[in-house]
């Protein structure tokens, strides 16, 4: 006899589904933003939910906030000043303060209730929102970055999918507030989805920030939780080329993905990705 198992089905992509086993589901609430949940799996460890799609597992989160953060603030020279937009799980924050030259990292997420439940149940990814260099703010993204003007070095787009509140966050109209908001000698970085069942995504991301940016060059990680398992991001910048930045300027910084090597393998990309955004 085979005993209940509780399953969870995730199914952000029409034709695709995955499902995960989990072992209990800790807590489950709608916030005035979207449907949160905290589950605990059987691979994967603990994972935040939103609308029904996992953001981020005990597992593998490192892969993504490592490369979505310390690919931008290895290739800044002195990155002092970081912008997060979004990245309530608090992933990304905790990358960004390994960085000795940051002095600080505004973080404006939208729902103080993904904070709230991470700190409570994913403390290990969720463990700098009260370090004295960190600032939270509960707001709009896409409202704040209107108020601010060449503060920034770096702006990282931790962003859930282009659903609900994100939408607007993967639109041109935005990256003109985030271009404003940075520095003369600043750059942005944003996650642009899967080459494989969002390649239009990543071609409207990129055609974008083109019109933008001098440098828009889009990167790739391996990340088992996202559909498809290869994902993407796209770092535009006002200056720096990352592909330019010397080698004895990258350092090891206590990370179990990212390295110098990786910082320039990420930006080759596989022939269907070059030719999609051509
Ligand atoms: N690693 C994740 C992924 O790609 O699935 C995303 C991390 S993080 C949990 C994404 C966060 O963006 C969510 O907490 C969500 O509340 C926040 N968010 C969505 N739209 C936003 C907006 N307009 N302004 C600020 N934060 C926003």
């Amino acid at each position: 006899m085979k005993a209940t198992q509780l399953w969870f089905t995730e199914d952000q992509t029409p034709g695709y589904k995955v499902q995960w086993r989990l072992r209990e589901v800790l807590h489950t609430e709608q916030t005035p933003f979207q449907e949160l949940a905290i589950v605990d799996t059987y691979d994967f460890g603990k994972a935040l939910l939103l609308d029904g799609i996992i953001q981020v597992t005990e597992k593998d989160h490192f892969i993504y906030n490592e490369m979505i953060t310390h690919i931008p603030l290895s290739a800044h020279p002195n990155p002092r000043r970081v912008l997060i937009i979004g990245g309530g799980d608090g992933g990304a924050l905790r990358e960004c303060l390994k960085y000795e030259t940051v002095e600080r990292v505004d973080m404006v997420e939208i729902d103080e209730q993904v904070v709230a439940n991470c700190e409570k149940y994913l403390p290990e990814i969720a463990s700098e929102f009260r370090n004295p260099r960190a600032r939270l703010i509960f707001e709009d993204g896409l409202k704040y970055i209107k108020t601010v003007q060449g503060e920034y070095d770096v702006v990282i787009v931790d962003s859930s999918d282009p659903v609900g509140p994100a939408v607007q966050l993967f639109e041109r109209p935005f990256y003109e507030d985030v271009a404003r908001a940075l520095k003369d000698d600043g750059l942005m970085v944003c996650q642009s989805e899967s080459p494989f069942f969002n390649i239009d995504v990543l071609r409207k991301v990129v055609t974008a920030l083109r019109d933008l940016f001098p440098v828009v060059r889009p990167y790739l990680a391996v990340i088992p939780t996202y559909p498809s398992g290869l994902w993407s991001f796209t770092l535009a910048s006002k200056k720096v080329d990352p592909l330019a930045v010397p080698r004895e300027r990258l350092k090891a910084r206590d990370t179990q993905y990212y390295n110098p090597d990786m910082f320039y393998g990420a930006f080759v990309l596989p022939e269907m990705v070059k030719r999609a955004i051509e």
